[in-house]
């Protein structure tokens, strides 16, 4: 199969669309309502509106945009930590590029750049360690962030920088967890759902087999899916499917990727570098049980934590209350007053209009029309 032809192809995606027509409308008109489907992951959000896939699929299916993008999770506060050590005289903060134009409650770390303080874009985090090698008089502070899909490299690099023996490099350390997040979203009362198109790239390192408990404890079906029209259409018609048939299952439409206990190499290197099961606060999610991770104590002494202790910081701002709504499905990216307005990619109020994943940021460069 040819990703450009096979996963694009026209033929194929009628079928599909007719197939989910076919599936999804008598049980839209049995509920009285269109199905809600979120999709977790916002590759798929920006998938969807890439592809055009909401102008070809049916009315009876409204997708709820989940909170699957890992900068628009942030909260402001780790955006605060970030720039109060970039603006150290000692430090350089090293980041990927999505985080930079994130606003805190002072700014972001462009601006914080702007101002002089010395801030580095990074492809990789195995870039910090030469970075820390090339400056040996400062201390390069990483700001690691991401889903279970970027911790495999944040904890590769922490280990490889312990077996260097590197002393002048910290890991700032806001990665999450998915499941705790889809429990948290399961468990909240005003959302509603009837599945998830579950997210491809996470479910290659954590596997299909631990989303079990969302189909046996909360009895909603989820099917994983990958990025191109046929791979997001034929998981989406398992899941309209399931919920024809009246099953709930967790089954698996990206097997050319995801395997059923994921990646074991990269949950090993996870298990070595973190504490998992850390309650931690999330932007638009709050408090979420379990959802965080904390470098294991025989490497704390690369934890950016004390550093951060020895470092002035700002009282943080709460997060946009209209972000936070987005995040977890209750309004559209639309919805936001906002939106457009006073929020866009040059000048973003929350970070989900700054991420290449973040809705708010799809809605504004496939959405035009959209103005409320
Ligand atoms: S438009 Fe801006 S302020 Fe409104 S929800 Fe989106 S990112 Fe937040």
């Amino acid at each position: 199969m040819s990703l450009t032809h096979d996963f694009r192809d026209a033929g194929r995606v009628k079928t599909l669309l007719a197939a989910i027509t076919a599936a999804a409308e008598p049980v839209a008109a049995r509920l009285g309502r269109p199905l809600q489907i979120m999709e977790v992951c916002g590759g798929h959000t920006h998938a969807i509106f890439r592809f055009g896939l909401n102008q070809l699929l049916p009315s009876s299916i409204e997708f709820i945009h989940g909170p699957g993008c890992p900068v628009c999770v942030l909260p402001v506060e780790a955006i605060d930590q970030a720039v109060s050590l970039a603006r150290r005289e000692d430090v350089i903060l090293a980041s990927f590029g999505d985080p930079l134009r994130v606003p805190g409650t002072r700014g972001s770390l462009l601006q914080a750049k702007a101002d002089g303080a010395e801030v580095r874009v990074l492809y990789s985090p195995f870039d910090a360690l030469a970075l820390a090698r090339a400056n040996p008089n400062k201390l390069v502070v990483f700001f690691a962030i991401g889903f279970d899909t970027t911790m495999p490299g944040t904890a590769y690099s922490l280990l490889a920088a312990e077996r260097a023996g590197l002393t002048n490099l910290r890991f700032l350390c806001h990665h999450i967890r998915l499941m705790p997040t889809l429990t948290a979203l399961l468990e909240a009362d005003d959302i509603r759902l009837d599945g998830f198109v579950g997210p491809g790239h996470v479910s290659m390192v954590i596997g299909s087999r631990v989303y079990e408990p969302i189909a046996s404890q909360y009895h909603k079906p989820l099917v994983i899916a990958g990025f191109e029209p046929v791979d997001f259409l034929q998981a989406l018609y398992q899941l309209v499917l399931q919920l024809a048939e009246g099953r709930c299952a967790i089954e698996n439409a990206y097997a050319r990727v995801v395997a059923l206990d994921g990646n074991p190499s990269a949950l090993k290197v996870i298990a070595e570098a973190f504490e998992q099961g850390i309650d931690s606060h999330w932007r638009g999610l709050g408090q979420v049980p379990g959802s965080g991770v904390r470098v294991r104590a025989p490497y704390r002494h690369l934890d950016a934590a004390e550093l951060l202790a020895s470092t002035p910081h700002i009282k943080t701002t709460a997060e946009p209350a209209w972000c936070n709504a987005v995040l977890t499905g209750r309004i559209k990216p639309h919805q936001c007053p906002l939106f457009r307005r006073h929020c866009t990619p040059q000048n973003p109020v929350g970070a989900l209009m700054v991420s290449s994943e973040g809705a708010c940021a799809a809605y504004y460069q496939y959405r035009p029309e959209e103005l409320r």
